[in-house]
């Protein structure tokens, strides 16, 4: 069972539970905002009026136009309205690309930003914004990128797409995967990852099956994965993925879904201990085997072919993903990068 909480942590406050979008007043109050800009993608129309509602009077307006990769030309448009809407803070309301927009937005402002998470990105609790300019994508890192406080509240959750579901809960699961190799882990981050991972895990079968507390575990399992993903630095599957996303505009969790078992059967030689511990999460045998088979059995994406890459991009993206070397368990080459994109591809079964 997953348990309502709220806490402080570092500069980070968090209140998670059902229903706690009834918070969100008196969490601004307590930032010192009193005219918020709430951000959002497009047609969250019924989201976007519930948060203006929570917001009894502080809602300055309201921009509905966030793009996924946070392109810079948005983010200026959507700093715009803040200035004629006389914006003090911001409130993003939506998944990893409403939460992308709106931490650009208060970063560059300096102001507070409040998070309701609608997905399962975890973008919410790291101090990292991915941003495109001229079809490339940079990340900054900054204690002051970070969200101040995340409101969960499952009930935002609820209306989340089964599709969109599962590739969300599986790109939170990468970077809980990837958390249990990094370099940087320490005990603490072991736990969260495989709690994490456990917690997806169940989540996912549970809305399978109608059974359970399904949301509030993917959203429990989704903020363990982001704190993980704000504490230890990414391998081989987030840059891999970073540079298909921001080069290739490919669909953020569905790609995340197709790569990373392949990624997984790429580093296991060298992290057998960190695929035992994701196995045993999961509850398979084999963890990049059975990760793959449970997506697929759950109608998740199996190949990048199906989401706009073709054989012509695979030489173009190995050599962008190798550019820079990076901490990886086992060595990153272009032809390594290359042989897992041509399985990617046509969605080769592993194991
Ligand atoms: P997303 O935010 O684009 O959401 C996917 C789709 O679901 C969108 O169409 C959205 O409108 C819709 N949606 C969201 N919530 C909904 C709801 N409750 N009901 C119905 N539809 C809903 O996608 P995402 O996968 O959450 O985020 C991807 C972006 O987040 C990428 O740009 C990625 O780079 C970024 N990201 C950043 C970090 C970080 O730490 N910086 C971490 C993870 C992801």
């Amino acid at each position: 069972m997953v348990r309502d909480f709220e806490r402080d942590d570092g500069g980070l406050r968090v209140v998670f539970g059902t229903g706690t979008l009834a918070r969100l007043r008196d969490e601004l109050d307590r930032l010192g905002g009193r005219r918020a800009l709430v951000l959002s993608t497009p047609r969250r129309g019924e989201l976007v009026s519930r948060v203006v509602a929570g917001l009894g009077g502080a809602a300055a307006g309201v921009f509905d136009g966030a793009v996924m990769h946070t392109p810079v030309e948005v983010t200026e448009a959507a700093l715009a309205r803040a200035a004629e809407a006389g914006a003090d803070s911001v409130v993003s309301v939506g998944g990893g690309t409403t939460t992308g927009l709106g931490k650009a937005v208060a970063y560059r402002l300096g102001v507070p930003h409040v998070v309701l998470p609608t997905t399962y990105a975890g973008s919410e609790v790291t101090p990292v914004l991915g941003e495109t300019a001229g079809g490339r994508k940079t990340t900054t890192t900054d204690p002051a990128i970070r969200p101040d406080t995340v409101i969960y509240d499952v009930s935002l959750t609820t209306g989340l797409p089964w599709p969109v579901t599962v590739a969300s809960a599986v790109n939170s699961m990468a970077h809980a995967v990837e958390a249990l190799y990094a370099p940087g882990r320490t005990g603490a981050t072991d736990r969260m990852a495989t709690e994490s991972i456990a917690a997806l895990a169940t989540g996912l079968r549970q809305l399978a099956t109608g059974s359970g507390e399904a949301r509030a575990e993917l959203l429990y399992g989704a903020y363990l994965a982001g704190l993980c993903l704000g504490a230890v630095g990414m391998g081989l599957h987030h840059k891999l993925c970073h540079t298909l996303g921001g080069s290739f505009g490919l669909p953020h969790a569905p790609l995340h879904t197709v790569v990373l078992p392949y990624a997984m059967d790429y580093n296991a030689p060298a992290a057998r201990e960190a695929m035992r511990a994701v196995a045993g999460a999961l509850g398979v045998a084999d963890a990049p085997a059975g990760l793959q088979r449970f997506t697929r059995s759950l109608g998740g994406p199996a190949d990048l072919a199906g989401l706009g890459f073709g054989e012509a991009d695979v030489d173009r993206a190995a050599g962008l993903a190798t550019e820079r070397p990076y901490p990886n368990p086992r060595p990153v080459t272009r032809d390594g990068v290359a042989d897992l994109l041509r399985r990617a591809l046509t969605g080769q079964s592993i194991g």
